[in-house]
């Protein structure tokens, strides 16, 4: 959850929380100029699908907030174990608290394909903070202040012994102990100085990490690169109590639990972890064709394998088709083939700047079923552009898009 979010949706329950390659047919660069055979033309270029952002904070256009640490490259992270007069931890239980959280750092470094790498320097053991646990209201709603003061008293109870010269996130994990510390946080205005270093960037790791796991860092690393919250922070009026009806489970920042925990093809584009050779763009014009590598795989994909077809739809809404297998993070997904979604650059974080189309609507699994299977089609309602999906070799996806 963003600190924005925080401010937003203090009453937020944790229910809520819980939350080089082408078209075929492309002409290669360089290529005799030669027009192809049939109506299968290359692919325009990927600008035409880079929306651009039309809403402020965290969203899903192009480019990311300002304020979002960049994605690409080393991200410094300071790790603060920290415990309280009140809840003081075992020395032995650093270890664990840190192991629970290292899952979250795999993550990243594997699902950006080594684009992002992260390093992180842990405090000395724990850090006691200058209050008990119950002066910081995690409870009874805490406000963007109330997280300051947290991540603050945390940096300077341990400045005389780290330093914070360097870091570019910092990274406070509760004790196991502290069940009152019950919630993860994320906020991107800190505005702490330490060691001469302005401090913008802090998640908090609270109880709850224990029931995520590691992933929630993750999650809450997505908001410190500026992604959205895919989860719903209001349930729709006709399917109440379903803060999951956007994605379900088919996205990190939607659910954390989810069977299918990659980031999404276009949020890995968002953050630069895509080439935009990875990603077909198709006009309206022309029939567009593309074989797709599983999204897990992305980083990997072989020769003539795309990452996503997007399909523009206004300057600020498009389709976006993806293969989901399998493999990976998605090891758990109950349905493989084309996961479907819209992508609205104007709609802000937590009010479903993503939506999943179900090619199942109705169905009792909801969203874990939503993937279009190879050998069925789905028409886009606003254009009327026929989308075909085939199994590939392997486990790619050839997609089509006829206009
Ligand atoms: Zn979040």
């Amino acid at each position: 959850m963003n600190q924005r979010a925080v401010r937003k949706s203090l009453a937020l329950s944790l229910a809520a929380i819980a939350a080089s390659a082408l078209a075929l047919g492309a002409v290669p660069a360089g290529a005799a100029a030669a027009p192809p055979p049939s109506a299968v033309a290359a692919p325009p270029s990927s600008d035409a699908c880079r929306l651009p952002a039309a809403v402020g904070g965290l969203g899903s256009g192009f480019p990311v907030d300002e304020q979002a640490l960049p994605a690409v490259g080393t991200l410094k992270a300071a790790l603060l174990l920290v415990d309280f007069e009140d809840h003081p931890a075992s020395p032995a239980s650093a270890a664990e608290a840190e192991a629970n959280l290292a899952p979250g750092v795999e993550y990243l470094e594997r699902v950006s394909g080594g684009r992002l790498e992260v390093t992180t320097t842990t405090s000395d053991g724990w850090v006691r903070m200058p209050e008990p646990s119950t002066s910081y209201p995690f409870e009874r709603g805490l406000s963007y202040e109330d997280h300051v003061r947290y991540i603050g008293d945390a940096i300077a109870a341990a400045d005389d012994t780290f330093d914070f010269s360097d870091v570019d996130v910092v990274w406070v994990t509760a004790t196991k102990e502290a069940p009152n510390i019950t919630y993860s946080p994320t906020t991107n205005f800190l505005d702490v100085t330490a060691d001469g270093n302005h401090l913008t960037h802090a998640v908090t790791f609270g109880y709850d990490q224990w029931r995520w796991g590691g992933l929630v860092l993750a999650h809450e690393s997505g908001h410190t690169l500026g992604l959205p919250d895919l989860y719903l922070f209001e349930a729709p009026p006709e399917d109440p109590g379903n803060y999951h009806a956007a994605v379900g489970g088919w996205d990190l920042m939607g659910l954390i639990s989810g069977a299918g925990p990659e980031y999404l093809a276009w949020h890995r584009w968002q953050l630069g972890w895509l080439d935009d050779a990875q990603v077909v763009c198709a006009r309206g014009d022309r029939t567009t064709s593309a074989r797709l590598a599983p999204v897990a795989l992305s980083a990997d994909a072989g020769p003539g394998q795309a990452a996503m077809v997007v399909h523009p739809l206004s300057a600020t809404r498009a389709v976006v088709v993806e293969n989901r297998q399998p493999v990976g993070y998605d090891e758990a997904i109950e349905a493989r083939g084309a996961l479907v979604y819209t992508v609205d650059t104007s709609v802000p974080s937590g009010e479903g700047p993503v939506r999943v189309v179900d090619a199942t609507p109705g169905s009792p699994d909801g969203l874990d079923d939503a993937p279009f299977a190879a050998g069925s089609s789905w028409t886009e309602p606003t254009t009327g552009a026929e989308l075909t999906f085939r199994a590939g070799p392997g486990n790619t996806l050839k997609v089509t898009v006829q206009p």
